[in-house]
């Protein structure tokens, strides 16, 4: 909008030059007890917000377009905008209204951006907030990339090099799930990632100068924020990228905080080697922490492990779901620690009961550092703090059996000093705002304490006065009185003015009578009238002292409030193992994963009308690298996969494994292609996703993965489909190429026939059985493969019209014929249909639990006893 300038009115006039400094912002401009907003931001915001656009003059012809909202319920308003993808600029009245003369000063004192939250009110207590800062350096190919939760005070960097080092910075990425992420122009060189945030990632982006990342300034700032000497005592070394990439993103954080604050303790320098490599397919198609579809915790394997009992538990067990561990020593120890507390369940009904009263110890001390903490804080704080020497008296009853538990133990301070302060000094309901008094208890402050005695026996004073002196003087009918304009005076009438003592002050003279004043009655109508707001003004000084203190403890708490995340989460973990069913998995070194009886730990607990059919896993680096897993549609194929991905990364983060026995050895990354993917909306088509996942992981695994192919070649015409799924088989199984373990599971008959040809091929099916018509899913996985689709069986099963069925089968039964005339020498080793027979009894029974003998004809009854009483054999 163009504004001529010249003419507009001084008010105006400073707004624009605030906007002039905030073009990015939305910017809230504080009149009074509204925030208003003018011209073009006021014309979108009032549509984005469904606000009432009017107007203000301006000194121009036409009147400024103007939208507001009252500043209490700015919060509300700021986080829909934040979600909508805007930043806002908060500009407050910097002096009193009342007490200026011309133009109320106002500036920015606030950026607020998805990426820099600080109010638990606009952010989900149960996951981290991240902002990632992304530093690239064309000559050398580095990238360094920062993130940071500015609401818990976590902050870590990370350094890629080497030729994979655009694929980790998407990973990095793909786990922050950051809200917002700034770069410089460098970051568009890393094409790929590039796109990665452009089209898969949800967040905002901010754009920033070089300058930013690299001027030496920045690195000071950083210092104090971490409050160490040196760049060296936090890590980081001159002149690289995860360095600048640091400073960029404190640099940023201060822009929008507009004030430096030594909120972080840390800056973990993760190495990128310690965790299990997780793309962003992987975390998608295993459903770690959101459905694929609805994109909802609930039937995510977050959902299945969470029984915590606080905010900061809940968000590191999503911290850890997102990175499982590589090391076995860590893993064993997480499992032990899970050992201790399922062995010892009244001490984990104890913890948990005490975890139940813990707030959220981390963003509660993120509102003391940036002394936006109000009394309800504090004792939040305090209540937490209570908590403590009973948690690590129960963790000390465990410490024998695991060292880890000992090690959060010895780091949970029991805060006593901070519990006892605020005990001491607020009261027990404070009220949410120290502005309106009755937050710092009585006996705590002498001055204070007189003060309220003031306020409360103000009158007793000024009675206790008029008494006294009445005695004194013997004037009978003294009075005390008051005026605003006198404030107190003594009233004596006219018959007593001979009784008027020497040091009385005459003040006023009425018609029959006159007022005085004394030292004594001064002093005390000081005290009355001042008592207020001096106790109102103490009381605010008291409790930023106590805040103040608080914010001392900061190391101490945040080491607390990790140690106690940690103890929910192990918690958590044996929890769920007792309720669930699971079992303690041995972490093996020999390469084999051998799984008895496991079962998927979602789908599980989802099943309505059946009960969940357990499978074994077995695969190695040896013999048993690939299994091949054939068997018709909907008959449990990706469910078994998934199942057996789910179960070693639950054992690699700690937890314990939804199996009768299970023995992992550490895999390094985990690779799903899984299903028609949900980029068709960036506009691939499937098969291009496809193909360009399974080559990322053929690119991307080494013989120490774990990859899960599901139906890959879906996406082209049969004999295309064939030939590259049989390609792909080759290249992971041959192991000079690549030689990892892996499911894969495929509608293509002809690759039964790799298990003659290829080392290291197993091929599987899921059994079915078929009787009279209709065929029946055992969700039983048994060796060798099946070269019949049941594709008809399974589509009359759905619901297909019989006629239609029908049609299907003759047109089958055509073309199969015209097949096998044609190659009739493909596959048929020990394919062929699996005999009920050969599945036992397990299976039998299994299938018995699932009929509906209420359906059948009596025909099928008979049939099925048969096959039953021939299984059971
Ligand atoms: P496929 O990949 O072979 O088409 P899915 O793995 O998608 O089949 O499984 C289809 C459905 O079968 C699942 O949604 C689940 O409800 C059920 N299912 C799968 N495996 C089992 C099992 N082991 N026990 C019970 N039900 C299962
Ligand atoms: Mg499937």
């Amino acid at each position: 909008m163009d504004i001529d300038r010249s003419k507009i009115s001084p008010m105006m006039q400073q707004y624009l030059e605030v906007k002039d400094k905030y073009q990015d912002c939305v910017l809230f401009f504080r009149l009074g007890d509204f925030y208003e907003m003018f011209f073009d931001d006021a014309i979108t915001i009032s549509k984005a917000l469904e606000l009432t656009l009017t107007g203000r003059d301006c000194g121009l012809e036409e009147r400024a377009p103007m939208c507001g909202i009252p500043y209490h319920a700015a919060d509300m308003y700021i986080k829909r905008l934040i979600d909508m993808g805007y930043k806002v600029a908060v500009c407050e009245q910097l002096t009193d209204p009342a007490e200026t003369k011309g133009i109320v000063v106002r500036d920015v004192i606030r950026v607020v951006t998805p990426g820099t939250l600080t109010e638990t009110s606009m952010l989900d207590d149960g996951a981290n907030n991240y902002i990632c800062s992304i530093f690239y350096v064309e000559e050398n190919k580095t990238c360094g990339v920062a993130s940071a939760d500015i609401s818990t005070g976590e902050a870590a960097v990370s350094f890629f090099e080497g030729k994979d080092m655009e694929a980790d910075v998407i990973n990095e990425l793909s786990r922050c799930k950051p809200a917002e992420i700034i770069f410089d122009e460098s970051f568009f060189s890393m094409k790929n990632v590039a796109d990665f945030v452009k089209i898969r990632l949800d967040c905002a982006v901010t754009l920033r100068s070089k300058e930013c990342f690299t001027d030496a300034a920045h690195m000071a700032s950083l210092l104090e924020v971490f409050s160490v000497k040196n760049a060296a005592e936090l890590g980081l070394a001159d002149n690289r990228a995860d360095t600048a990439a640091v400073c960029g993103l404190f640099d940023y954080i201060r822009e929008t905080q507009k004030t430096t604050v030594s909120r972080f303790t840390e800056l973990k320098l993760l190495q990128g080697d310690a965790f299990m490599g997780l793309d962003l397919n992987a975390r998608r198609n295993l459903e770690l922490t959101e459905t694929l579809r609805s994109k909802e915790k609930k039937g995510s394997l977050l959902w299945v492990l969470d029984s915590t009992k606080t905010s900061m538990g809940r968000r590191m067990l999503r911290s850890w779901i997102e990175q499982p561990l590589k090391s076995p020593a860590r893993i064993i120890e997480r499992l032990d620690a899970v050992d201790a507390l399922y062995k010892n369940s009244v001490v984990l009904a104890d913890i948990q009961s005490l975890l139940e009263r813990v707030y959220d110890l981390e963003r509660l001390m993120t509102k003391v550092m940036y002394k936006s903490a109000n009394p309800r804080d504090l004792k939040s704080l305090a209540a937490t703090a209570l908590q403590l020497p009973a948690l690590k008296a129960e963790l000390a009853k465990l410490a024998g059996s695991s060292k880890l538990l000992a090690r959060y133990d010895s780091e949970i301070s029991t805060l006593e000093e901070m519990a006892r302060l605020v005990e001491n000094a607020i009261m027990d309901e404070p009220p949410v705002s120290v502005k309106d008094g009755g937050v710092i208890r009585d006996g705590f402050n002498e001055e204070l304490d007189s003060l309220r005695h003031i306020m409360t026996h103000g009158k007793e004073m000024i009675d206790d006065i008029e008494q006294r002196e009445k005695d004194a003087t013997g004037i009978k009918n003294l009075k005390i009185g008051y005026n605003r304009v006198f404030g107190y005076y003594l009233e004596v009438t006219r018959s007593y003015y001979e009784l008027v003592p020497e040091g009385w002050i005459r003040k006023q003279t009425l018609a029959n009578a006159e007022r005085f004043i004394t030292e004594e009655l001064k002093n005390a109508e000081n005290a009355i009238l001042g008592a207020k707001d001096k106790a109102l003004s103490l009381e605010a000084d008291i409790f930023a002292e106590v805040r103040d203190f608080l914010a001392t403890k900061l190391v101490p708490v945040q080491q607390t409030a990790s140690a106690v995340a940690a103890v929910d989460v192990l918690s958590s973990f044996a929890d769920v193992a007792l309720r669930n069913n699971y079992v303690k998995p041995d972490i093996a070194i020999d390469g084999a994963i051998d799984i008895k009886a496991g079962r998927h730990p979602v789908v599980e607990l989802v099943l309505e009308d059946e009960m969940f059919v357990p499978n074994d896993t077995y695969i190695d680096k040896k013999a048993d690298r690939m299994a091949i897993i054939t068997g018709p549609n909907m008959s449990g194929k990706s469910t078994y996969m998934r199942q057996t991905a789910l179960i070693v990364l639950m054992a690699q983060t700690g937890s314990f494994v939804p199996a009768d026995k299970a023995k992992i050895s550490v895999v390094d990354k985990i690779f799903t292609r899984v299903g028609a993917s949900d980029d068709l909306t960036a506009g691939q088509s499937t098969f291009m996703v496809e193909m360009s996942e399974v080559s990322d992981i053929l690119r991307n695994a080494t013989p120490d993965s774990l990859v899960i192919l599901d139906e890959v070649g879906r996406g082209t015409s049969t004999f295309d489909g064939v030939s590259i799924a049989r390609a792909v088989a080759e290249h992971i199984c041959c192991s000079k190429k690549l030689g990892c373990k892996t499911l894969f599971a495929t509608h293509y008959h002809e690759l039964i026939g790799l298990e003659n040809e290829l080392e290291g091929v197993k091929n599987y099916s899921i059994a079915v059985n078929k009787h009279g018509g209709t065929i029946r899913f055992l969700r039983k996985i048994v060796r060798g493969g099946v070269d019949e689709s049941y594709g008809v069986d399974v589509a009359k099963l759905a619901g297909l019209p019989a006629k239609v069925v029908s049609r299907a089968r003759e047109l089958l039964e055509e073309m199969e014929k015209q097949h096998n005339s044609v190659q009739a020498n493909t596959v048929s080793d020990n394919g062929g249909q699996i005999s009920f027979g050969s599945l036992g009894r397990e299976a039998a029974l299994a299938m018995l639990e699932r009929t509906n003998i209420d359906e059948l004809s009596d025909e099928e009854c008979r049939s099925l006893l048969k096959d039953m009483l021939e299984a059971m054999e």
